[in-house]
């Protein structure tokens, strides 16, 4: 058992350092530890963490007027979590399942993960432009996922940006890279950029700082 744990501890460790690349499922002898990892307050306490840095680095970071000083937050287990979908499905133990997904999403009850939409709403009110990207599609997904954000609290932002038929088929890196060189050609400096996935934070124009917030539930590359 304590074998069990520490070779899972090192295998999330792996996930979040961007080690483990390409992986389909969690782990089986993992997927009790993942419950335990997200459930038990170690998840939270990570987020929290990440959260504090941001507010350090927040400090140091002065908005000048008329300056189109933009952060970039992704969506999914960014800000909206989607542990209530995963608790259901052995926490990534199982293949994802983009149907099921797909009307998991269509809901719109995905909750805000709360420390992030702390450091969101001071984004807000230190005036950044906020851009919340995201690889869902526009077409399918566009008003269930403005409706969820608005209703969690993610109100004030300066655009959703989600996956066009343009970008359709493309893997995360390109689309989102896509994005932020757009908005930098538009004149924004990307102060910060945060996501779940290292895919929402490698590729062109990744910003001045990068937050990975935690998940061990599923890969996007
Ligand atoms: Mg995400």
């Amino acid at each position: 058992m304590a074998s069990e744990v520490s070779y899972c501890l090192s295998w999330r460790v792996a996930v979040e350092a961007n080690n483990a690349r390409g992986w389909r499922i969690v782990p089986s002898q993992c997927v009790r530890y993942v419950e335990n990892y997200m459930l038990g307050g170690q998840y939270s306490s990570d987020v929290d963490a990440v959260v504090d840095q941001m507010a350090s680095y927040l400090e140091g970071v002065a908005v000048e007027d008329g300056e189109k000083d933009a952060w970039i937050l992704d969506v999914d287990d960014t800000c909206l979590s989607n542990l209530p979908y995963y608790r259901e499905r052995h926490f990534g133990g199982e293949p994802f399942d983009s149907a099921s997904y797909k009307n998991w999403v269509m809901r719109g009850v995905c909750p805000a993960i709360p420390a992030v939409l702390g450091i969101y709403e001071k984004l807000i009110e230190r005036r950044f432009h906020v851009f919340l990207v995201t690889g869902r599609d526009e077409e399918l997904l566009g008003a269930c996922t403005a409706e969820n954000l608005a209703a969690q609290g993610f109100v004030g932002h300066q655009k959703l940006i989600m996956r066009s038929r343009a970008h359709r088929g493309h893997g995360a890196v390109p689309f989102k890279s896509a994005i932020r060189r757009q908005l930098v050609a538009e004149g924004y400096r990307i102060r910060g950029n945060v996501g779940d996935q290292w895919s929402d934070l490698l590729g062109d124009c990744v910003g001045d700082r990068t937050f990975k917030i935690p998940n061990p539930m599923y890969f996007v590359p």
